[in-house]
């Protein structure tokens, strides 16, 4: 899975307990990926789902230095 189709990326309210897939109804939680962001230390939280490999993006990102 290439990162970056941005048009293949789907989209998850990020409320309550998430860990239902929205496009095939997988209920047993994600994989975790992340996207570095040009110009910064952090990167975007990807959820990728291990049923039909979907990728989704709920606006969630992290720091990544390590100070
Ligand atoms: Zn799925």
């Amino acid at each position: 899975m290439e990162m970056g189709a941005e048009n293949k990326v789907g989209t998850i309210k990020p409320e309550g307990e998430i860990y239902t897939c929205p496009t095939c109804g997988y209920t047993d939680g994600f994989h975790v990926s992340f996207s570095a962001l040009k110009n910064n230390r952090k990167a975007e939280v990807f959820l990728i789902c291990p049923n039909c490999h979907n990728r989704f993006r709920l606006g969630w990102h992290v720091d990544l230095s390590n100070t």
